[in-house]
């Protein structure tokens, strides 16, 4: 069975990438990018290959001008960054229209802008008479052009326009195309369109409009990937999106996964095997820049993308590499991951083991299984809790040192009469002989009692300074057995190189935090001892 999909005899192609998660990508919902973040991002996609990075929108935000000039100063391997703009208003001449200047003044090479190819929004939303809509397209492409700069004509509204009026749409591109554009790019502004419109519409435009075409779609109708691809079977020979599909509404195209389907699937060598590489790392540095979670179910990138569970795809996978694994996860930079839980089999729990780095004999590992089985039943979940499961297999192998152990504790909530609620939390521990005693307060009891271990034990584990919680939940699971509701917590741990999630459960909410957090210190201190540590992001 290969996994392998590229076609070896396909012509080989090289698609032009164009981003433009700096511009289009922050429309998105809840989505804000300082200056510094934008030239960070920037850097990052110029090493993952990206042609064009569209820096902004010099006409619409200081911020965006600011942008520019600091990026005059960015050294970037090969990328090339580009403005974004509209065309001429209507009754100006370009070279008076302040739209265009402030383009020009950005200092960029490479500009972008959109014009109106639909019939209707030419008449209805400018007012302008379909023949005054086609020299708006024309005269600010050959200005530009004029200037000495690359220009690319985004075709807004070009599918539904195309659909309205075909003649129309393929005229103004026509214009643009005349006036010397470098590309054509065809938009799907509204996100509706489905592939095999997407197929029919490229595929005449190819043969009607001399330039090189371009596409850029939403996702509105879920298909900004797919419709992408289409249209670079159907002679496209640009392609715009964003990192994560980020954007207004639905979301951007995603280059993340065009670009793995370019690569991967199509024989396409838009960028190198290299820089592939890089693709788990910049999708995940977007994320993160952006203050947004990854997103664990993205394709090739995403914590999940190659995550087995249950027994026989687990074990399956163990005999043969890729059986159940569309991609190699290394040609993107992600693992292959065993997921444990009760419907795995002894052979996903020796891979996992493996992958933690402990060694586990088929004896062993029957044994550990109906432990976790057992565990699982009284609400213990380590699916997203390695950590714990880490620590679990260590003690139940007599390999476990503990770096300090419990006397008691205790923790105080104090409600004062002006409605202000003091947490308190007092820790008596062993390390090394030493018996310590720490009290903190905190905003809860877990953040007091995770100060007061950390102050208890701080001076003996300096690397403890590195670590910090990343975030903490608690889940009341409704016990079958009538005996009471019982409370998971789940624990996510950060220090400078990766991250890893520990779990507890109690009856007591206290409790399940404690021994979650336990294990995340545990684990943590043993992480950092072992010089490095595996890498289990
Ligand atoms: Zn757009």
């Amino acid at each position: 069975m290969s996994i392998r999909h590229a076609d070896e005899n396909a012509e080989a192609t090289v698609v032009t990438l164009y981003d433009t998660t700096l511009r289009d990508g922050t429309q998105r919902e809840g989505m804000s990018l300082s200056v510094e973040d934008k030239l960070r991002i920037a850097m990052k996609l110029d090493l993952l290959g990206v042609r064009y990075i569209e820096g902004g929108f010099p006409g619409s935000n200081p911020k965006d001008i600011e942008f520019f000039e600091r990026a005059r100063d960015l050294k970037l391997e090969q990328a090339v960054i580009s403005a974004f703009g509209s065309t001429r208003r209507k009754g100006v001449a370009a070279a008076d229209d302040p739209g265009l200047k402030s383009l020009l003044d950005t200092g960029c090479s490479a500009l972008c802008i959109v014009g109106k190819t639909w019939d209707l929004q030419v008449t209805e939303a400018i007012g302008a008479t379909l023949d005054q809509g086609i020299e708006m397209a024309r005269d600010s492409v050959a200005y530009l052009k004029s200037q000495g700069r690359t220009v690319f004509f985004d075709a807004e509204h070009f599918f539904d326009g195309y659909n309205s009026n075909p003649d129309y749409a393929v005229a103004v591109c026509q214009a643009a195309a005349d006036a010397g554009a470098d590309a054509i790019v065809l938009c799907d502004t509204n996100g509706g369109m489905l592939p095999a419109d997407i197929q029919r519409i490229v595929t005449d435009v190819h043969a009607r409009v001399n330039a090189p075409l371009g596409i850029h779609t939403h996702n509105d109708s879920g298909c900004a990937v797919a419709n992408s691809l289409v249209a670079v079977t159907a002679g496209c020979t640009q392609v715009q999106g964003t990192i994560n599909g980020y954007g207004e509404r639905t979301g951007n195209a995603d280059l993340i996964s065009i670009i793995g389907g370019l690569v991967l699937k199509m024989g396409d060598d838009c960028i190198t095997r290299d820089q592939l590489r890089l693709l788990t790392e910049v999708s995940h540095f977007v994320a993160e820049t952006a203050n947004l979670n990854p997103n664990a179910q993205a394709p090739y990138v995403g914590a999940s993308a190659f995550a087995h569970k249950g027994g026989l795809h687990a074990s399956a996978t163990g005999k043969l590499a890729g059986a159940y694994e569309h991609v190699d996860p290394a040609s993107v930079g992600n693992l292959a991951r065993v997921v444990v839980s009760e419907l795995a089999g002894r052979a996903s729990l020796t891979m996992k083991a493996a992958e933690l780095g402990i060694d586990l004999s088929g004896e062993q590992a029957a044994a550990v299984l109906d432990e976790i089985k057992e565990l699982e039943y009284h609400g213990y979940s380590f699916e997203a809790a390695d950590a714990s499961l880490s620590i679990m297999l260590q003690k139940r192998l007599g390999t476990f040192e503990p770096a300090f152990t419990l006397e008691s504790f205790r923790v105080i909530a104090d409600k004062r009469e002006d409605g202000r609620v003091a947490t308190e939390a007092t820790i008596k521990i062993h390390v090394s002989g030493h018996r310590y005693i720490a009290t903190a307060e905190g905003n809860g009891p877990v953040n007091a009692l995770d100060k007061a271990l950390r102050i208890a034990i701080g001076r003996f584990y300096p690397q403890l300074a590195n670590m910090t919680l990343d975030d903490y939940k608690v889940r009341v699971l409704e016990d079958k057995k009538g005996t009471g509701a019982v409370t998971r917590v789940l624990i996510d741990t950060k220090d400078a190189e990766t991250s890893w999630g520990t779990v507890g459960v109690s009856e007591n909410i206290i409790e399940a935090s404690w021994e979650a957090l336990v294990d995340s210190v545990e684990y943590g201190l043993g992480r950092s001892t072992r010089s490095g540590g595996e890498s289990e992001s």
